[in-house]
């Protein structure tokens, strides 16, 4: 596979591309408010889930449609990237509706090849990047799979993001790590972007620097943090959002070693 930049205009390529932003768009005050302060630390790509895969049903299951026009008047507002979760064809058709910028598909429906040969189908023709967490289970094939079948569909403009797996084990993660899955894929694929998702490995503040470091120190190209502008108000995964000015402190602190493969 020969990839192409997902870089949107006017971001550059210096490590680390950071998207962050909510783990759920909630209310219109809450999308504006955590984009105006993450624009300010200059952060170009927002992300906000509105449709949101929950375990259970029942719990809070994302805003659908309406948050996209929130998102879009942030970007009006703010200048930044929005980008969003898709799952369905429906959720594809709508986020193009709405002119979000880039597209990412979670780890559940990484799992599912029929979920992701629907989306594909649905992109066809349709120039946007896309980016594809791994499987919820440590496969590697299987997300390649989802890399394949989003580049036959034409969509060359991919990257993955790395946001750890499952596990029934007693661990400080709520998703294990396994690096080594990720370092396999970028070693068979080295010019694919990967970004690193410390927010969905770790499950907890405190673990996002840590995780962040060993990305940069393993090269990835990016991070993708859920950043929230009030995190023990969030209507889904409080324990591990932070604000945009703990986003602007763990950046300012991590160390980029180029050199180190
Ligand atoms: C998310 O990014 O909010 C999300 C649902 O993540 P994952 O698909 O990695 O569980
Ligand atoms: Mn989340």
């Amino acid at each position: 596979m020969e990839f192409e930049s997902i870089l949107l205009p006017g971001i550059d390529a210096k490590r680390p591309l950071v998207i962050a932003g909510p783990c759920s768009a909630e209310t219109e005050e809450q999308v504006m408010t955590t984009a105006k302060q993450l624009a300010a630390t200059g952060v170009k790509i927002f992300r906000a889930g509105v449709w949101k895969p929950r375990t259970k049903p029942g719990g809070f299951e994302g805003i659908g449609s309406s948050a996209l026009k929130w998102m879009k008047e942030a970007e009006k507002e703010t200048g930044m990237y929005m980008s969003t979760e898709v799952a369905t064809e429906k959720h594809v058709y709508e986020a193009l509706k709405y002119g979000i910028d880039l597209l990412w598909i979670g780890a559940r429906t990484a799992a599912n090849p029929f979920a992701v040969q629907e989306i594909a189908d649905t992109l066809k023709g349709v120039d946007i990047p896309v980016l594809i967490k791994n499987p919820v289970n440590p496969d590697l094939e299987l997300w390649i799979g989802a890399l394949e079948r989003l580049y036959n569909a034409g969509i060359k403009k991919l990257g993955v993001i790395h946001r750890g797996f499952s596990t029934t084990d007693k661990t400080v993660y709520r998703n294990l790590p396994q690096w080594h899955i990720p370092i396999e894929l970028k070693r068979r694929f080295p010019t694919l972007p990967i970004l690193c998702d410390p927010s969905h490995i770790g499950g907890s503040r405190d673990l996002i620097f840590k995780l962040s470091q060993q990305a940069m120190d393993l090269n990835y190209t990016g991070l993708i943090v859920e950043t929230h502008c009030s995190p023990d108000d969030a209507w889904s995964d409080k324990a591990q959002q932070i604000t945009p000015a703990a986003l602007k402190d763990i950046l300012d602190r991590i160390v980029i070693r180029d050199t180190v493969q």
